[in-house]
């Protein structure tokens, strides 16, 4: 009798630790941005429902939570964050949503950061507002919680998704939980994980070729600071001469305006990349005192789908190659 009691407790212990709901219900699976939600449904591929709160086309600087997404987070079995403050409009939240029993994975965990320069990215000297880490910090009535209680945190860069090395650790993160909260289907988030991965490493083979390809590297000037990742990964840092907006969303002073138009005249630059997701007034303004060569590269991806991130990684490097090629040989043409 004891052993059939023994027997029946893991029984009854196992079926309560695999039901992420009542039953039958799938896991419910929330992602912040668009390049986690497509590492997370390359992973539950049908096995969850996977719900992303940034819309396609919109940079994940200044979110408000809508009260949709407010119910989304709280109906979620797992919510999925890349952490270091890109989700600074999901502060206060989480700390409370995770004391009701939601999974809350942070995927910068364990990632090698870079650092921010805090003059150009916290702007609290001039009082700015508006990029991720920088509004946080210093608000008497906010709430402390292991999200947003970090100052250490807030020089770090947030933007890690753009090493494909580091995607491919945010992965296996988000497959450890997935398990984790679904042991039924513990084995096909493996399974479609490994599968991922292996394109992941395509992907990022495919990019160290491609920028190998490019002899005459020319210099150029990003429009926010995103891509230190990227170009830390795959050897481009010293090609980086300049940032158009310190602060996402927020435009240069004349100062520092005139300053990029300098660079720009002294041959220290000659690409500004524009951002999709931001207005490219600004650029115009730069190209019709310089002629400079204008490309386009966006840090996040213009789609939410399982192929997004991918895309866009070769998307950006097609860009930047391309605008080297394009620029480097109109150099060697004398033009
Ligand atoms: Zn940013």
């Amino acid at each position: 009798m004891k052993k059939f009691f023994v027997f029946f407790s893991f029984l009854l212990l196992a079926w309560c630790q695999s039901a992420p709901q009542e039953g039958t219900q799938k896991l419910s699976v929330v992602t912040t941005f668009s390049p986690l939600y497509s590492h997370t449904v390359n992973i539950t591929k049908d096995a969850a429902t996977v719900h992303n709160l940034v819309p396609a086309g919109t940079s994940v600087h200044d979110r408000q939570v809508t009260p949709s997404s407010a119910k989304i987070m709280e109906e979620a079995d797992v919510i999925i964050t890349n952490g270091l403050w890109l989700e600074e409009f999901l502060d206060g939240r989480l700390g409370d949503l995770q004391a009701k029993g939601v999974l809350i994975i942070d995927t910068s965990e364990g990632i090698a950061l870079l650092e921010w320069d805090p003059h150009h990215h916290h702007g609290e000297e001039e009082g700015d507002h508006g990029h991720e880490e920088e509004s946080h910090g210093h608000d008497e009535e906010e709430q402390h919680n292991e999200y947003n209680d970090d100052e250490e945190m807030t020089y770090k860069d947030p933007h890690i998704w753009l090493d494909v090395s580091n995607a491919i650790h945010q992965t296996n993160l988000i497959r450890n939980a997935l398990a984790q909260a679904d042991k039924d289907n513990a084995e096909l988030y493996y399974d479609n994980a490994n599968e991922y991965i292996k394109k992941l490493e395509t992907l990022e083979n495919d990019i160290i070729e491609k920028i190998a390809l490019v002899e005459n590297k020319q210099s150029f000037i990003l429009f926010h600071d995103a891509f230190n990742y990227y170009l830390h990964a795959y050897g481009l840092e010293d090609q980086k001469a300049g940032v158009v907006q310190d602060i996402a969303g927020v435009n240069p002073s004349p100062q520092s305006l005139a300053a990029l138009v300098e660079t720009i005249r002294e041959g220290d630059a000659s690409i500004v990349f524009t951002e999709p997701q931001f207005s490219p007034q600004i650029v115009k303004t730069i190209q019709n005192e310089t002629d400079v060569f204008i490309g386009q590269i966006d840090p996040i991806g213009a789609n939410v789908s399982p192929n997004a991130y991918i895309n866009n990684m070769e998307y950006i490097t097609t860009e930047l190659t391309n605008a080297m090629l394009l620029v480097g040989s109109a150099w060697l043409l004398g033009e």
